[in-house]
């Protein structure tokens, strides 16, 4: 395929950056701040050359627009909260006193005022602090942020746009602050919030922005024809003005659907796209509008959230058909680059093979640079590149890194007999309860106990050399003797090792697993100053030895009551991960489901009665559009019980959750067919107990007791009060009693300390019942 130069002025640009630095610097200088170690300029300082290393590298990569006003300290959402004078009454008086303490102050709270929530940013791992807003809210504009951003930028010699978080994704996202009434919409705000961002944009316009940018994402979400017509109102209002600069509509994470005609016909300059994953739909939907008439259109053909290659004959197929349907087609990646890592050049322990088909930031850059090239001067004019980018799909296509014979096999070979238990859990239970012989609401902890210093400077040594595998085993073994002991000085009744040995649920996991890679730089921001290292699932997967088996036989050598065994499962493992984009995410959640399954024989055939497969990640990757939901609740919950189905119907499989909100995914829980589910529902009062009653659950529940996301420490009474509650909703032959989630986050005082309060709450309520 060869197009001819038909774009002479396509450009490539991007939406963000991770903002973090080569070396993590953002994180040490706004923790070195709290810590006060540096003060507020030395913190500036560091964000001010931050910021012009990004944009010098985007410059000399070939990015003509530089994108401002989205480096954060902690998170663009509060950014955005600042920006419009939306600050929470009870942060008011710190933010006026300091502007930068009271910015933190909103994100991380303060003795006496909480801090915003935090949730994840749609369906990336990115979370963002919530707005909180009720009738009284009023807005007044504070651009000062983002022009001092834009002068910076500006004054470097970039050509910048800034890019603010739009005014429908901002009031979606929002929440009704305390106190307010819970209906509270505050999309109801939104006239008031229009001129706040009237007066931002000719702020910007006056400072020298050509272009602006308002990412709204939330309309790549279901949406009633209430939100679209204000859409439609927003962006006829902003559009109208006459003092504003061009306005780029940004959208990512999917396809605009019913969106898409109404910001068509909005009075804006420019609407950005994504044409990958999800977002693919858009090109059809465009096509069948007629384009984008007189409008510029930034098309997201490299995928922002993984990091993999580009298939740049493919993303030029794509563009070219743009071309035939919009007057100006401009090239992106499809989201903000903050969610892949900065810099794939700088993994040097990953198999070089692999090496050539991973993207990060800086090669998506690059990627989007080219593309814009070969739109602009054809295909000829990037050959060499396209035929260098064709022999690395082929390697990555032909590699026995990602296609395992063996694997393949045995994937395809599944049947549905295999992901069914042999007997129905009414016949299960009672072989469970015959070989457990556990009391009526029978305790137990979620899995993790306290993470303690000695336990992290055990691994760093180990990483460092100073000890060896020997005497870092021992050091685990010493752990999990003091959580079997405490287990059963306390009275629990079915007890865990604790994990000791993990470093993270998932990453344990991948480094046991073939087809995962781990980096060594490969940092993600999620959230404030908090990084993670996704693993890398590159290729098929299967599991060569156990990985768990002989922590957990250890742990039940001392003890005779039983130690569950423990198990991330494979949506978490996928969720949590880097995910190969070669095949169908099912496809490789069945191969993950398939290695856990002998993960699962192997801890039962050393004797395991109770196995525990966690899936906290289960609801939040569900899709955001409800039409994508079946198909992902589909392979999902199919690959729970291929990883689950094997097992005798005395081995009793245990799964936990933690979130409160799950009423949309109470049927996907259902088809787990797990014999016990322990959920978070301390504080919602036991919420899901009545929401699992009211679906009729027909099997073993454990809504949580104690909060562990506090430090407090809930007395008898309290959890014995949350217990009965839960009894109003589940009968007590179905009733588990345990905490929230893991303890791994937590110290051992209070955990000690609550665990013996839930079973001193459990021993009351089982003696009031059998009384
Ligand atoms: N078993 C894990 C733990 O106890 C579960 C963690 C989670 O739900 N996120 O830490
Ligand atoms: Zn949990």
């Amino acid at each position: 395929m060869t197009t001819k130069p038909a774009a002479a002025a396509a450009r490539a640009t991007v939406y963000g950056w991770p903002r973090q630095g080569p070396d993590r610097e953002l994180k040490k200088a706004v923790e070195g701040y709290w810590k006060g170690r540096i003060d507020a300029d030395g913190l500036r300082r560091t964000s001010a050359a931050l910021r012009r290393d990004s944009w010098r590298q985007l410059a000399d990569d070939g990015v003509h627009e530089v994108p401002t006003g989205g480096f954060s300290l902690y998170d663009h959402v509060l950014d955005t909260t600042v920006m419009v004078g939306a600050i929470p009454t009870r942060h008011r008086a710190a933010v006026d006193a300091d502007a930068l303490d009271g910015y933190f102050a909103m994100a991380r709270g303060t003795q006496g005022a909480a801090p915003l929530e935090m949730t994840k940013w749609f369906d990336t791992n990115y979370h963002y602090l919530v707005p909180e807003l009720g009738p009284d809210s009023v807005f007044t504009a504070d651009s000062r942020q983002q022009v001092a951003e834009l002068e910076q930028a500006r004054a470097l010699g970039h050509t910048p746009r800034p890019v603010l978080v739009g005014p429908l994704t901002y009031l979606l996202l929002a929440k009704p602050a305390p106190g307010v009434h819970p209906g509270f919409e505050p999309l109801t705000l939104l006239d008031r919030l229009l001129p706040v961002y009237a007066r931002v944009l000719a702020d910007l316009r006056a400072a020298g922005a050509p272009w602006v940018q308002l990412d709204e994402p939330a309309l790549v979400q279901d949406r009633t024809p209430a939100e679209l017509n204000a859409a439609a109102r927003a962006y006829r209002e902003l559009g109208g003005a006459t003092d504003r600069p061009k306005l780029l509509v940004a959208s990512y994470f999917g396809r605009l659907g019913e969106a898409l005609p109404v910001l068509a016909k909005a009075p804006v300059d420019g609407l950005a796209l994504d044409f990958t994953g999800a977002g693919a739909g858009n090109l059809a939907d465009l096509a069948s509008a007629g384009g984008l008439p007189g409008k510029r259109l930034v098309a997201g053909v490299v995928d922002g959230r993984n990091v993999w290659i580009n298939d740049l004959g493919a993303s030029l197929a794509t563009l070219g058909t743009l071309l035939g349907l919009c007057d100006r087609v401009d090239v992106s990646a499809s989201c903000s680059l903050l969610h892949v890592p900065l810099d794939a050049a700088a993994e040097h322990d990953i198999d070089p093979q692999a090496a050539r088909w991973l993207a990060f930031a800086r090669q998506k850059t690059r990627e989007v640079v080219l593309l814009a090239r070969g739109l602009a001067q054809g295909t000829d004019a990037i050959a060499a590149e396209l035929a260098a980018n064709r022999a690395d799909l082929a390697s990555r296509a032909g590699s026995a890194l990602t296609r395992d014979p063996a694997v393949r096999a045995r994937a395809a070979a599944v049947t549905e007999a295999d992901a069914r238990r042999s007997e129905p859990y009414a016949r299960r239970t009672a072989a469970q309860r015959a070989r457990l012989g556990l009391p009526l609401l029978p305790t137990t902890t979620i899995g993790s106990f306290p993470q303690t210093g000695e336990l992290r400077t055990a691994r760093a040594d180990l990483r460092r050399g100073r000890i060896d595998e020997d005497a870092y085993e021992e050091r685990i073994r010493d752990e999990i003797r003091e959580v079997v002991s405490f287990q059963e000085r306390a009275g629990l009744d079915v007890l865990v090792h604790g994990e000791p040995e993990r470093n993270d649920m998932v990453q344990y996991f991948a480094e046991r697993l073939t087809g995962c890679l781990a980096t060594r730089h490969g940092w993600v921001q999620s959230y404030g100053t908090r990084y993670v290292r996704p693993p890398v699932l590159a290729g098929d997967v299967s599991r060569p030895e156990p990985m768990t088996v002989g922590w957990t036989t250890y742990a039940q050598s001392l003890t005779d009551r039983p130690v569950k065994g423990m198990l991330t499962g494979p949506v978490t493992m996928l969720a949590w991960s880097f995910v190969r984009d070669d095949q169908p995410l099912g496809e490789t959640a069945r191969q993950v489901a398939l290695a856990l399954r002998d993960e699962v024989g192997d801890l039962e055939a050393a004797g395991t009665a109770v196995i525990q497969v966690d899936e906290p990640a289960l609801r939040e990757t569900l899709p955001l559009r409800a039409a994508d939901r079946a198909a992902y609740l589909a392979w999902a919950t199919e690959a729970f019980r291929l990883t689950t189905g094997a097992v005798l119907p005395r081995t009793q499989i245990h799964t936990h959750m933690c979130y409160a909100e799950f009423g949309d995914i109470v049927q996907a829980i259902d088809d787990l067919d797990a014999d016990v589910i322990s959920l978070e529902a301390a504080r919602s009062h036991m919420r899901v107990a009545r929401e699992l009653a009211a679906h009729g659950y027909p099997r073993e529940a454990g809504p949580g007791v104690y909060d562990i996301h506090s430090p407090r420490v809930p007395d008898v009474a309290e959890a014995a009060a949350l217990l009965r509650r839960g009894l109003g909703a589940i009968p007590a032959e179905r009733l588990w009693v345990n905490p929230d989630c893991g303890l791994k986050t937590r110290g051992w005082a209070e955990a000690r300390a609550s665990l013996e309060n839930l079973v001193a709450a459990a021993r009351e309520v089982r003696a009031d019942l059998t009384s």
